[in-house]
């Protein structure tokens, strides 16, 4: 029986970038001889890109969209994708063609071995900025460390799910999802495809610092409750620093040495007050997070689909 596959490729603001993208990729599906469904995911564009999908889709009904009432970040996006794919094995991808469509039958054979998720594995990273490689493994280490994961290294977005990782994936009630950190703590036989990844075809980055900022910090608070020991921890530290402090000037008191106290007294109570506003804010952020699932608000909204079978 033949197999299906589907790609899911979130788009925002990517007017220059899905010609390019459906031209590279045609081609590669069309080879493999199987059925296959291309789902671009419109996160909020602004330009013309929902207008190029709608013409692709219309001409052509491998290619299905699905369009967000507005931006709600590529991670949504994918989600939403995995939602709405039907393929036994499914790809996510950018759509910039950093990640190389040549890669997918590559993946697709690992796949036919039997392996359930397939990472793609960059060797050399192109079009990444010295900050941003730095700063992406600095984050990756530190996240290892604090929740007990194995993240593999030089990993991104761009890979492979069986369809039964997927439909894990589905039901899952969480709302903040991190693609990264759920294929790596869901478990599965999972393996890697090496690729050296390339600069972007077209346009820039849709990552700003604040996008990157708040993936990593999604990241941090879905995986690791470390930041909520933080407050036992300092508490006992500080515990034993003042338990030093007043043996010393007891020490030094026995010696007839006597310090002036209140030289100390502002900088001690600057302190005190910042180190109980940080651990109120990490709680805070927990609670926001419980908040957030309690109220089970929708991760992303609808406005429309194309070519899907239950239109
Ligand atoms: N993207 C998205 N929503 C966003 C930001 C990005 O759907 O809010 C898409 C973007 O169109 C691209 C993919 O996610 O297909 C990765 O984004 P980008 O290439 O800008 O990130 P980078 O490769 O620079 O990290
Ligand atoms: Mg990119």
């Amino acid at each position: 029986m033949k197999a299906k596959y589907s790609i899911i490729v979130p788009v925002y603001n990517e007017q220059e970038s899905v010609p390019l993208f459906v031209e590279a990729i045609n081609p590669i599906m069309n080879n493999l001889n199987e059925e296959y469904e291309i789902i671009f995911v419109n996160d909020g564009s602004k330009d013309n890109t929902l207008n190029i999908l709608k013409n692709y889709a219309n001409k052509d009904h491998h290619i299905k969209y699905i369009n967000f009432a507005r931006n709600f970040g590529q991670q949504a996006a994918i989600f939403c994708g995995l939602e709405h794919s039907s393929g036994d094995a499914v790809v996510i991808m950018d759509v910039d063609l950093q990640d190389p469509v040549e890669v997918i039958p590559l993946m697709i054979d690992k796949w036919k071995e039997g392996y359930e998720i397939v990472h793609g594995k960059r060797t050399k990273r192109k079009g990444e900025t010295f900050f941003k490689k730095i700063t992406s493994s600095m984050y990756l280490k530190f996240l290892q460390s604090i929740s007990g994961l194995k993240i593999p290294k030089n990993v991104g977005e761009f890979k492979l799910l069986d369809r039964k990782v997927v439909d894990v994936i589905n039901a899952m009630p969480e709302h903040d999802r991190y693609l990264r950190g759920l294929t790596s703590w869901i478990g599965f036989k999972q393996t890697e495809v090496e690729f050296e990844r390339k600069e972007r075809q077209a346009g820039e980055t849709k990552y700003t610092l604040k996008k990157m900022l708040r993936l990593a910090g999604n990241g941090i608070i879905s995986y690791s409750t470390w930041p909520l020991s933080l407050s036992m921890k300092t508490g006992i530290t500080f515990g034993f620093l003042s338990l030093v402090c007043f043996i010393t000037f007891i020490v030094l008191a026995c010696c007839k040495i006597f310090l002036p106290l209140t030289a100390w007294l502002f900088p001690t109570i600057v302190l005190m007050f910042s180190i109980m506003f940080v651990i109120i804010g990490f709680n805070n952020i927990y609670l926001r997070r419980t908040y957030e699932e309690t109220r089970n608000r929708p991760r992303y909204i609808v406005e429309e689909t194309k070519n899907f079978d239950n239109e």
